[in-house]
């Protein structure tokens, strides 16, 4: 019974697959940072980036063309932080203690319309995320391909899903060997987690050939890269507090010694550093109106966005701190420059869907505040697309366009990398080989 329900699902959610599919004439942005090709023509079969040729040498055939004379072509994105089980904000501010279903299977739909044909999710409960996982796999759901880490690892009493606290170093071993043997793509640990237990878990979860990946507060960057992690998220703060954050930034001297040692860790053992930029713009300018009257917030179900403005963590804050909070924004803005210009691997992430950072609008609005940074638009392109690939170890899979990879590809109507607003101009998403509109992707809720 079961079985023939997801049977029919899945026949519903993936369109028969084309064996091969044509896109005539379009321009190749490899993704590799490579020169524009114009007037190529790619073949896609069976899911597979087949042939890439100038247009015309490539044989027609019976299988499916799409003429897209004046079309640019990238890879699909890759958003690196992007939970995947909504737990939506109630009216209260509380946590809603149960995902919501529902609102999981819009948020894929709305990542997957604005070209994200990959995502990591830094934190979910571990069974349930696996499951989105393989339906996602399987077809069976409309979704970008899905990573997880599994349960949060965190050093501190709070418990709600998704956060498992630990106390010892037997916690933390047991906690990485379950996930492991679940079979999750990489290990989370979280704030309060100090620099001792941090390292427990990056042994035991290398030993299981699993990356680590870390929002860190107790443990310092310089320390875990030391330790060895492989990613960190978000921002370099040391205080816990978010206001207290601002105070930080304000202190933070770009050139001190403590920049020189973080910077000289984090590149001498290759540790990749996903900003998240809009995680912290959406709460230092969290009283703008360009997320509080957000067109974009009709996107999702009213019972997610309903519970933003109660639930945003700065939902206390008086104009006096918001002030303070913009004028500290542009230090951010330069720390990340920063990052970039000292060759830290940066990717793009967004957080979503905490308050205010809906998916997939939300990673074009972390593109564009990268590039607002100062990182030229075809970086964070690539930062996007392969070098999300290669942080992931997918780079032989996707991230690029490129013969012989899967076929996950965006269609654009303008050049990205003239103006990363172009990115948002998309025609088709090809995820798997399936070529889908955007408006196809989001007809169902
Ligand atoms: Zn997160």
């Amino acid at each position: 019974m079961l079985s023939s329900l997801l049977l029919t699902l899945a026949l519903a959610a993936a369109p028969a697959p084309n064996a091969e599919i044509l896109l005539v004439d379009v321009t190749v942005l490899d993704g590799r940072g490579g020169a524009p090709e114009p007037h190529r023509d790619i073949l896609i079969s069976d899911g597979v980036i087949a042939r890439i040729a100038p247009t015309g040498e490539l044989p027609r055939f019976a299988g499916r063309v799409l003429e897209l004379p004046g079309r640019f072509v990238t890879p699909g994105f890759v958003d690196m932080h992007a939970h995947v089980l909504l737990h939506p904000w109630k009216a209260d501010g509380g946590l809603s203690p149960r995902y919501d279903r529902t609102a999981v299977l819009r948020s894929l739909r709305l990542l997957l319309a604005h070209g994200v044909t990959t995502l990591r999710d830094p934190g979910s409960e571990t069974e349930a995320a696996l499951t989105f996982r393989k339906l996602a796999k399987d077809g069976a759901i409309v979704s970008p391909r899905i990573l997880t880490a599994g349960r949060i690892v965190n050093g501190s009493s709070f418990d709600p899903e998704p956060f498992q606290p630990v106390a010892t170093a037997d916690d933390v071993r047991r906690e990485v060997e379950w996930q492991a043997a679940a079979g999750v793509d990489a290990i989370k640990v979280y704030g309060s987690l100090p620099p001792d237990l941090v390292q427990v878990a990056i042994e035991t979860a290398h030993a299981r050939k699993l990356p680590v990946i870390g929002h860190l507060g107790r443990t310092s960057w310089t320390e875990a890269a030391r330790l060895g992690i492989d990613g960190i998220e978000h921002g370099p703060w040391t205080s816990d507090t978010l206001f207290g954050r601002v105070a930080w930034l304000e202190k933070l001297d770009l050139d001190g010694p403590f920049m020189k040692e973080m910077l000289a860790a984090l590149t001498s053992r290759q540790v990749v550093v996903d900003p998240t930029l809009i995680a912290m713009h959406s709460k230092l300018f969290g009283d703008d109106p360009s997320y509080r009257q957000s067109p974009d917030l009709a996107l999702l179900p009213t019972s997610v966005t309903d519970g933003w403005p109660a639930g945003s963590f700065t939902a206390s804050w008086t104009p006096a701190q918001y002030a303070a909070a913009h004028a500290a924004w542009p230090k951010l803005e330069a720390l990340v420059k920063r990052f970039h210009e000292a060759g830290v691997r940066l990717t793009v992430g967004t957080d979503t869907p905490t308050p205010w950072v809906v998916p997939g609008t939300s990673f074009h609005r972390e593109m564009a505040l990268l590039v607002e940074s100062g990182i030229p638009a075809g970086a964070v392109l690539k930062m996007a697309t392969s070098g999300a690939a290669e942080a992931l170890h997918l780079e032989k899979e996707v991230g690029s366009v490129q013969e012989g990879l899967q076929a996950d590809l965006v269609v654009l109507r303008a050049d990205p990398t003239a103006g990363i607003a172009n990115a948002r101009q998309i025609e088709w998403v090809v995820h798997a080989g399936v070529p889908r509109r955007p408006a196809e992707i989001l007809a169902e809720p």
